[in-house]
C-alpha cells in the first residue's frame, strides 16, 4: 500500500466547524447576519484592533482599500515584484500605476531600503500615493521602518497581510500596523472561510467608508437605508463566517506548530542546503509560515523536481509569481532579478499543521532523490 498522497496544503474543517456551517444554513439567515457580525467583534479581539471587516475576498479587501483611500489615476504605488499579482492587479483596477520594486533574496519581501530606493528614485509622472508592503507566506515586514518611511513621504501604507494572519511584527499582528490591513481567508492560507478576506484599520472614518463600499454604498441612518455613494457588493456570507468562526479559536496552536514543522524542514534540507543544491527560506521569530518555498540552485529544472515529486505522490509547486514578467505588468516592466530568479526557481514545499515530522521526512528523502539524479543527470552529459 502507498504512502497518502502529500498535499502542498489541506484546509483545517473539523466536524464542529461543519456543523456550524449547517446551523446557519437552516436558521435562514445567510448574509450580513449575526454570524458575519460576530466574526468580526472576534477577529477585532484577535487582532487586537479596533475595525475588521469581513469582504468576499482577500483581492477585495486589497481593491476596497485603495478605493476607500481615494487612489485612482495619477497616482502610483509600490508593490513588491515578488507576490499573488492580485496585489498589483488592484492597483490597475482603481486606475494607478504599480510601482514594482525587487524583492530580498532571503526573506522574500521587499525591504524598507528597497522601497526607499524606489520613492527616492521615483521620476514618472504620477504621484506616489501608497506603500503595499506584503509580508510573503507570512515573513513579517519590519513595519515600524515602512512606517516611518511612509510618514516621511507623506504616502499611506495598504498591509497586504494576505498570506499572513498571525504573522507577529514585534508585539503587533501584521494586517493592523498600516493605514489598513488586507488577510485573505482563500484555502490556500490557514484559516480559510472557502473565499474570504478581512480588512483590518483603527482608522474610524475609514472604516465606516470600507462598509459602506462593501455593500451598496449603504448607510443605515435613523431614518433608513441611505444608498450614500456608489458601492459593490463584497459580502462574506454568514456560512463563511461561520466556518472562520470555528476556526480562529485553533489558530494560534496552529501557527505553532506551523513554526516547529518549518523548524523540522530547515534539519531536514540542511544536507541539500549544504551542497549548494536549494537554499531554505530565511526564519523570523514572527513567522507565520503561510507557505515553505525553498529555491533551487540555478541550472536545477524545476520542472523535473516537481515531477519526480509527483512521482513519489508528493505534491509541489512555484512559490508566487514575479509581476514584471507576466504580460499584464509589460507597461510597468522593472528588472528584478531576485523575484525572476525566485518565480524560476522557488518550489513550495508539502506545509500545513496537519503535517509533522514524518512528512517532512518524506519529503527530504524524495527531494534528495530528485536533486540526486538531476545531479548525477548532469555529470553524465
Ligand atoms: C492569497 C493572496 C492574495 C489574494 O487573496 P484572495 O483571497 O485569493 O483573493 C493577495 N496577496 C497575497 C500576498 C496573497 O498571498
Amino acid at each position: 500500500m502507498s504512502a497518502p498522497m502529500l498535499r502542498l496544503s489541506l484546509p483545517h474543517i473539523d466536524g464542529t466547524a461543519i456543523a456550524a456551517v449547517a446551523e446557519v444554513l437552516r436558521s435562514g439567515q445567510l448574509v450580513q447576519g449575526a454570524q458575519v457580525a460576530a466574526f468580526e467583534a472576534e477577529l477585532q479581539q484577535w487582532l487586537g484592533a479596533r475595525h475588521a471587516v469581513l469582504v468576499s475576498s482577500g483581492t477585495a479587501a486589497l481593491h476596497l482599500a485603495l478605493l476607500a483611500l481615494g487612489i485612482g489615476p495619477g497616482d502610483a504605488v509600490l508593490v513588491p515584484d515578488f507576490t499573488f499579482p492580485a496585489t498589483g492587479n488592484v492597483v490597475k483596477l482603481v486606475g494607478a500605476r504599480p510601482v514594482l520594486v525587487d524583492v530580498d533574496a532571503a526573506n522574500y519581501c521587499a525591504t524598507p531600503a528597497a522601497l526607499q530606493r524606489a520613492i527616492e528614485g521615483w521620476r514618472g509622472p504620477e504621484r506616489l500615493r501608497a506603500l503595499m508592503p506584503v509580508h510573503e507566506f507570512g515573513h513579517p515586514v519590519d513595519m515600524a521602518a515602512v512606517n516611518a518611511l511612509a510618514a516621511r513621504h507623506g504616502l499611506a501604507v495598504v498591509e497586504d497581510a494576505a498570506c499572513a494572519i498571525g504573522a507577529r511584527c514585534g508585539d503587533r499582528l501584521a494586517g493592523t500596523l498600516g493605514t489598513v490591513g488586507c488577510i485573505s481567508l482563500h484555502p490556500r492560507k490557514t484559516l480559510t472561510t472557502g473565499e474570504g478576506g478581512v480588512l483590518v484599520t483603527d482608522d474610524d472614518v475609514l472604516a465606516q467608508r470600507l462598509r459602506r463600499l462593501r455593500n451598496h454604498g449603504i448607510e443605515r441612518t435613523a431614518a433608513g437605508l441611505v444608498f450614500h455613494e456608489a458601492g459593490y457588493n463584497l459580502r462574506l456570507t454568514d456560512m463563511q463566517a461561520a466556518l472562520g468562526r470555528a476556526q480562529l479559536p485553533h489558530l494560534d496552536g496552529w501557527i505553532s506548530a506551523r513554526r516547529a514543522l518549518a523548524a523540522r524542514y530547515a534539519v531536514v534540507l540542511a544536507p541539500l542546503a549544504a551542497c549548494g543544491l536549494l537554499t531554505p527560506p530565511a526564519d523570523h521569530a514572527g513567522h507565520s509560515w503561510q507557505t515553505y518555498m525553498v529555491v533551487l540552485a540555478g541550472g536545477i529544472e524545476r520542472g523535473g523536481v516537481i515531477r519526480a515529486l509527483a512521482a513519489q505522490d508528493i505534491e509541489a509547486n512555484l512559490g508566487a509569481q514575479c509581476l514584471s514578467a507576466q504580460p499584464s505588468f509589460a507597461d510597468v516592466a522593472v528588472r528584478s532579478p531576485v523575484a525572476q530568479r525566485l518565480y524560476a526557481q522557488g518550489l513550495a514545499l508539502p506545509f500545513c499543521e496537519q503535517y509533522g515530522a514524518p512528512e517532512v521526512e518524506r519529503v527530504g528523502l524524495a527531494l534528495a532523490a530528485a536533486l540526486g539524479l538531476h545531479v548525477g543527470a548532469a555529470h553524465a552529459r
